[in-house]
């Protein structure tokens, strides 16, 4: 008999807990599948692990694993990857953004052979202001990474066995699961729903958390942004010698008669600017080469009713 995994990563989402339990069993009646549920307990503050504790006491199919502090939504991903035992795992939000009505449409897909089948949200109801960020960031960052990255394309997906084990062979620390996904290609295929507004609880992510996880995005997948600050201190070198030899032809012809101030300042300014960019750029490169050259695990453990099933272990 098959089984599918839930990946539920949960940070402060005691309310959501029993509700999205219910809704994922709802889906399940009458189908010939089994199914586990896995919730991360992301070091919630609030009754979360408890909310998780009591229904695991009651279903056997619920299961968890609970950090030992806040190691974010990537982590818990990973966590719930190396951990599901199903032989496909849909990976979803807790907060019911995700509508649990599309299981059976996904499962068909993952029945049709399809080792990945995306669930592709529209935007409806999200503020104007944001609709614009995002779609203007994808459609940049498109221009840039090596992988392909779609708007309204998220974690919200079913995986097969052979994507799941895909994904663990990567032992990067420093997980964008966007482009992960991407990466590992095989057969997809996308099933799309309407955006639905948050239930309960709030959204965690701050302007600043957004705009770090677009700074991954174009970093984490190629280095074409420090091709970029080679090709721009190569065109800034040419244009100054140009304008060094023409100068230099001025003074022979005309003798030295403009004070320089103008001049001088703006190439400082332009070059300092360049040059503390470029860095920054550097400084990212290097600052993931340190975290990645630490090997540190991605998330720790304080409890759990579960056996790590470590696919990658080997690797490691
Ligand atoms: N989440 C998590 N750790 C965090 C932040 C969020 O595990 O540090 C979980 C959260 O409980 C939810 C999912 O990740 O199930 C998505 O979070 P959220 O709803 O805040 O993001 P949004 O839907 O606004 O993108
Ligand atoms: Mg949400």
């Amino acid at each position: 008999m098959n089984v599918i995994s839930f990946i539920l990563p949960a940070y402060n989402e005691e309310k959501n807990i029993p509700l999205i339990f219910e809704a994922i069993r709802e889906q399940f009646e009458g189908s010939p599948y089994d199914y586990e549920i896995v919730f991360i307990n992301d070091a919630s503050s609030d009754d979360t692990l408890d909310a998780i504790k009591r229904l695991a006491n009651r279903h056997p199919e619920v299961r968890y694993v609970s950090f030992s502090r806040n190691f974010g939504k990537e982590a818990a991903i990973l966590a719930g990857l190396q951990h599901v035992t199903g032989d496909a795992a849909i990976l979803m939000d807790t907060d019911l953004q995700h509508p649990p009505a599309l299981i059976p449409q996904m499962i068909a897909g993952y029945e049709e052979g399809y080792d990945q089948v995306i669930a592709k949200r529209d935007r409806t109801g999200e503020s104007g202001l944001r609709k614009f960020a995002s779609q203007t960031y994808y459609k940049l960052i498109n221009k840039i990474v090596d992988v392909e990255l779609e708007d309204g394309v998220g974690d919200f997906r079913l995986l097969s066995r052979e994507a799941i084990d895909a994904l663990l062979r990567m032992n990067e620390n420093h997980r964008f699961s966007k482009g992960l996904f991407s990466w590992i290609g095989m057969e997809q295929k996308i099933v799309t729903y309407e955006n639905v507004l948050r239930q309960n609880g709030e959204t965690k992510w701050s302007f600043n958390q957004l705009f770090n996880y677009g700074i991954d995005g174009l970093i984490s997948f190629n280095s074409k942004p420090l091709r970029f600050c080679f090709y721009t201190g190569v065109s800034i070198l040419m244009l100054s010698m140009l304008y060094i030899l023409f100068t230099l032809f001025g003074i022979i012809q005309d003798g030295v008669e403009t004070p320089g101030y103008f001049t001088l300042i703006s190439a400082i300014l332009l070059l300092g600017g360049i040059q503390l960019v470029s860095l920054g750029i550097i400084g990212e490169y290097v600052g993931r080469i340190y975290f990645e050259t630490k090997q540190r695990p991605a998330y720790l453990i304080q409890e759990t009713n579960m056996q790590r099933k470590s696919v990658n272990e080997q690797a490691k």
